[in-house]
């Protein structure tokens, strides 16, 4: 009897019990197309999508088309200004002892040589650190030669690490006088395919020529200088800074009903470097970001607002990033997270929250775990464009995807669409749906310095 009595009180409970409407969102992301149709229609109908270039700006036309044929409100860009750089020609060839091609790509800033080139001998260091610790006559009037090989992580920490050779390798060089530099590619492939990226030079330093050796060649050079330490090197390298242009951030939203939560706001950069198709960073970015919106957006109306950005000129100084929090400083942001490495599964995810939200960590591990994610420890810092936003106290979550191949294609030409895994990318879409329904819904404060 009293058995009866406890299975009555138990029964409506359960036949009322409402959906898992996250758990409903999250399973039917896992046939989702939306990112695809993204990825594959910006790699293919804009390509290669340099900040500040006619490209980038024939890239936000199209976004702006894409995210309103989405069904997203508010769909708009807004422009910045900024300086741009353009690559020219770029061709390095060993003079002797041992006379052959190499394969470069100039560094993003680079400083140019003559259109003849430049001729001079290497003065090599085997890391970053060793180039810091050398006298300048070491280094005077030379071609320097950092060579770090970076190693492949699944959390892609040692681009950090590695990264100093390119990040401040030719600012320092050029401080001591080197004529030019070239480094190893921050790269964990083996190909004839070297990675470019960003470097910048101190206000009262001249740039100098900087480029980037493919893994192969940068092996084959590190051989030469075993068996002569005089190698002469001729480089040509013509890129160019050609003015102040306008770039921009695209911008849509899915409004929400409760206008005191707060904006949740997400998104990945809509430009990339120029030797590839910016399939991997950050096509897919905007794709899954943009996807899950979508996804919660056809569910009904969340809570808050979700604000869906695709920032312009992340690659040369994070330009979209800070020209946002610039015009968006003094909204209410609740939340912010971004989706800049790759497409690769989501492995882990993190978060930086307050107290009163500390129960979304469990709602999140309890609709993240079926996908095969962690709850890491570290807190979350965003990314580099919602940056920021963050660092100006707002609250992140972290979704990261498995970078263990992510830095093999990384700012070479072999970022194209190919690389994308189409069932990791809806993995990734079914994360950020699974993370978006609990955030935009969630009915506790999830913002720092609010009651
Ligand atoms: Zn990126
Ligand atoms: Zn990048």
């Amino acid at each position: 009897m009293k058995k009866l009595i406890l299975l009555a009180a138990v029964l409506p409970t359960i036949a009322f019990a409402a959906p898992d409407q996250t758990a409903q969102l999250r399973d039917a992301a896992l046939k989702d197309d939306v990112a695809w149709d993204i990825t594959e229609g910006l790699t293919t109908e804009i390509g290669q999508r340099m900040p500040g270039t006619e490209a980038e700006a024939r890239a936000r036309d199209w976004a702006v088309k894409k995210l309103a044929g989405l069904g997203f409100a508010n769909v708009r860009i807004e422009p910045f200004d900024m300086p741009v750089w353009v690559r020219g020609e770029e061709k390095a060839e060993v003079i002797a002892p041992f006379p052959q091609p190499l394969t470069i790509t100039a560094i993003g800033n680079s400083g140019a040589t003559a259109k003849t080139g430049l001729e001079g001998e290497i003065a090599f260091f085997p890391t970053f650190e060793d180039l810091q610790a050398a006298p300048d006559a070491a280094v005077k009037g030379k071609i320097v030669f950092v060579s770090h090989a970076m190693k492949a992580t699944q959390d892609g920490s040692g681009y950090g690490y590695y990264g100093k050779a390119r990040f401040v390798g030719p600012n320092v060089a050029a401080r001591k006088g080197a004529a030019a530099i070239i480094i190893r590619s921050i790269g964990t492939d083996s190909h004839r395919t070297p990675h470019t990226g960003n470097t910048n030079f101190d206000a009262d330093v001249k740039a100098i020529p900087a480029a980037a050796l493919s893994n192969p060649d940068a092996d084959n050079l590190e051989r030469m200088l075993k068996r002569s330490p005089n190698v002469r090197l001729k480089l040509t390298l013509t890129p160019r800074n050609i003015g102040v242009r306008q770039s921009g951030n695209v911008v849509a939203e899915v409004p929400g009903s409760d206008p005191d939560a707060g904006i949740v706001l997400i998104g990945g950069h809509l430009d990339s470097w120029d030797l590839g198709t910016g399939a991997i960073d950050d096509a897919t970015g905007v794709a899954i970001t943009a996807a899950a919106a979508k996804r919660v957006m056809d569910a009904g109306q969340p809570r808050r607002t979700i604000r869906v950005v695709w920032f312009g000129a992340e690659e040369v100084g994070v330009f979209g990033g800070k020209a946002y929090f610039e015009r968006h400083k003094d909204e209410n942001h609740a939340i912010a997270a971004e989706s800049d490495f790759g497409a690769d599964k989501v492995w882990r995810f993190s978060t930086k929250l307050p107290d009163s939200a500390a129960g979304i960590n469990d709602r999140l591990a309890k609709a993240l775990f079926p996908l095969g994610i962690v709850h890491g420890k570290d807190v979350a810092g965003g990314g580099a464009d919602v940056g920021p936003v963050i660092r100006s106290g707002v609250s992140a979550i972290d979704l990261d995807q498995d970078g263990t191949r992510y830095f093999d294609l990384h700012h070479t030409a072999d970022d194209t669409l190919d690389k994308v895994d189409p069932e990791a990318l809806r993995q990734n879409v079914a994360a950020w749906t699974a993370m978006l329904s609990i955030v935009a819904n969630a009915p506790e404060n999830i913002a720092f310095n609010r009651p």
